[in-house]
């Protein structure tokens, strides 16, 4: 039996609390709060202590679906891309900008949400940008 500690920073929100996560014959099996983090000293909530969860789940999403007539189709990530760009210049073109929004997350790295903001505001041409933590 191999057991092994791996620390971690939490991803479900911006706090970044410190974590072990429990990794047991290769499989992560358990998330423990670490003690030495200076941000929660030893405390995580309930999402935290859940951490390892989604992981392993058969729910879990792992490649773009794409819905055709109400029908989910597994896709590749190229043909996921050029789909969701050809559709956003259809709306743009016959709205406007600013009938796009794009929502970022806080479980997504500072360096992404700056990317995401950018691209609405410098590719797609709207301010319509908004967070997790407000919805
Ligand atoms: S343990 Fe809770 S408070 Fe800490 S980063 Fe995760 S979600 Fe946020």
């Amino acid at each position: 039996m191999d057991l092994k500690f791996v620390p971690s920073i939490c991803s479900y929100c911006g706090t970044g609390c410190g974590v072990l996560f429990e990794v047991l014959d290769g499989e992560l099996v358990g998330t423990l709060p670490m003690k030495t983090h200076p941000v929660n000293q030893g405390k995580l909530c309930i999402k935290g202590w859940n951490l390892h969860e989604h992981i392993n789940s058969p729910l879990r999403l792992k490649h773009p679906l794409l819905k055709t007539f109400g029908r989910f189709t597994k896709v590749d990530w190229g043909k996921a891309v050029d789909v969701t760009a050809h559709r956003l210049k259809e709306v743009i073109a016959a709205h406007g900008p600013d009938s796009v929004g794009v929502l970022v997350s806080a479980k997504m790295t500072n360096e992404e949400n700056y990317l995401a903001q950018k691209f609405a505001r410098a590719v797609i041409g709207t301010n319509n940008v908004d967070h997790c933590a407000r919805l």
